[in-house]
């Protein structure tokens, strides 16, 4: 079939029925169901851009189909700078505010699927597996969503030996036609509107025995027997668009995951037992930083929108020519021409791997995962200083069509803006800044690509500092 539309997306999801609760009930249709009607469609809308634009969002596969672009396995600096453009322009669509667009995963599993060998080294059925995972993945377009982190409770020491250890997700048994495993993984965004459930190891594991049930890399249908999602409170309350502008179109659901005795078949695992490995594929594989390349145009597209968003409420409230209006401004210009530094940097120095994939480069990549935690938290203080009492003094659309209307266009017009106009705006701004909605964007930045402590400790294992100190060392030996 190659790249899909968005119906053929949502009729998938209407078949699929998995075991989806929300509330304390079971969702009988996500495509329809209030709190995930409209990121659905969202979704959808996305699917259809590759009908749309066929050359900018998707490529010729060998055997002659169009595969969405995010599936590429680039061999040129062109085709790395294609994958950039189709990225923008799935990220534009929600500027930013969508963060599982399924582009995400498929460029992790384009990765992995060149790094067969490093499956296969493990065993030579899991680097057949992963290929050929990728291969029906890209030819059906499955819309995926993946869950690393173990329940809190066994963790402490480790999940292996403690006493809630089988909380954790693990093998608990190998019958002929696959693996059984047991357990609950803590968080898959979007999990209620994928098709396909991407399991990979978990944080670092240690390296004896009683750590191999848990290192495990496998796929499975969303609406595998066994297999459970509990949704989060929607943020998407079914108010208009006027009302909520981003969560009534944005709202990814994110859920816990429990797997109850399910059974995955031998060919869709990818590890299982061989924790060193485990430890290793994100990094070795470079699905890491495939996945840093969709992540940093997403933060530029995100910047943007908030720099965007507060040129707007400076001049609607007439307060460009302020000095520290401007100030702020200028930060958040800072933080834009930063990430956008990141990303072309990243591509810029783009080199092949040993897997023949052409990566961009880590470093600066991997500099714009760890900065953006800390930077957008910012732009939302940002809009908040700069917005102040304006964000709650914004009538509904209902007010707009009431007996109120005379009094809200004379009392709530801005300067520069009628009070529709304003209002609008504002509302947007509180949906960044202040929502359910926006409050769950700033946690989504902070935490989504891992602990920001470990990611910035990984920074450090992946720099070489040896010259720098060297230099160091150089200058306080000189005599002259
Ligand atoms: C909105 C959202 C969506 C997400 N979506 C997904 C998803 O789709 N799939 C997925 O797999 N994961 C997802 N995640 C989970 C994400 O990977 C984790 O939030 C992240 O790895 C941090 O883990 P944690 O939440 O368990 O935090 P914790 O490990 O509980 O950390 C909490 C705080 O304690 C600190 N801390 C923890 N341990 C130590 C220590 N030893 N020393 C010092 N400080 C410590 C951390 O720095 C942090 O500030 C999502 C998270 C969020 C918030």
């Amino acid at each position: 079939m190659g790249a899909r539309s968005g119906n053929n997306y949502l009729s998938a999801m209407r078949k699929l029925k998995a075991e989806v609760w929300i509330g304390g009930a079971r969702v009988e249709d996500v495509t329809i169901h209030p709190a995930l009607v409209h990121c659905a469609r969202s979704i959808a809308s996305l699917y259809d851009m590759q009908g749309e634009h066929p050359e900018a969002m998707t490529f010729r596969t060998a055997d002659g189909d169009r595969a969405g672009m995010s599936f590429i396995q680039p061999k040129s600096l062109e085709e790395v700078r294609k994958r950039t453009a189709m990225f923008r322009r799935w990220a534009e669509y929600s500027h930013g505010m969508l963060g599982r667009t399924p582009d995400y995963l498929n460029t992790s599993l384009a990765a992995m699927a060149a790094a067969h060998e490093f499956f296969a080294a493990s065993d030579t059925r899991f680097g057949a597996n992963i290929a050929n995972y990728y291969g029906e993945a890209r030819k059906h377009d499955w819309c995926a969503t993946h869950t690393l982190l173990n329940p809190h409770a066994s963790r402490a020491a480790g999940w292996a030996g403690h006493s809630d250890a089988d909380l954790a997700l693990r093998l608990v048994d190998r019958t002929g036609e696959g693996m059984v495993v047991n357990g609950c993984r803590m968080l898959a965004t979007l999990g209620p509107l994928s098709e396909e459930l991407l399991v990979f190891p978990s944080t670092l594991l240690k390296e004896e025995a009683a750590d191999e049930p848990y290192a495990l890399a496998f796929a499975i249908n969303c609406n595998a027997k066994g297999l459970k999602f509990i949704c989060r409170d929607a943020f998407d309350a079914g108010r208009s668009h006027f009302d909520a502008p981003l969560a009534s179109r944005f709202d990814e659901m994110d859920c816990v995951v429990i797997f109850d005795n399910v059974a995955v078949p031998w060919e869709r695992v990818f590890l299982c037992g061989d924790v060193a490995r485990c430890n290793r594929l994100y990094g070795e594989t470079n699905a890491v930083v495939n996945m840093m390349h969709q992540v940093a145009v997403r933060d530029v597209v995100k910047s943007e929108f908030m720099l965007g968003l507060a040129a707007k409420i400076a001049e609607v409230s007439d307060a460009t020519g302020l000095p520290h209006v401007r100030e702020r401004l200028a930060e958040m210009i800072m933080t834009t021409e930063v990430m956008r530094a990141c990303l072309r940097a990243g591509e810029a120095d783009a080199a092949p791997d040993r897997w023949g994939e052409l990566v961009p480069a880590r470093a600066p990549l991997d500099t714009a995962r760890n900065l953006f935690p800390r930077l957008y938290p910012r732009l939302v203080e940002i809009i908040q200083l700069n917005s102040s009492s304006s964000l709650m003094t914004a009538p509904s659309e209902a007010d707009f069509a009431s007996a109120l209307l005379p009094e809200i266009e004379r009392y709530l017009a801005a300067a520069g803006a009628p009070a529709r106009e304003r209002v609008a705006l504002y509302r947007l701004a509180w949906d960044v800044a202040g929502s359910a909605f926006g409050g769950r964007q700033t946690l989504y930045e902070r935490f989504f690509f891992g602990d920001p402590v470990r990611m910035a400790s990984t920074l450090v294992d992946n720099t070489d500092l040896r010259p720098l100190m060297r230099r160091v060392d150089d200058f306080l030996k000189r005599i002259d």
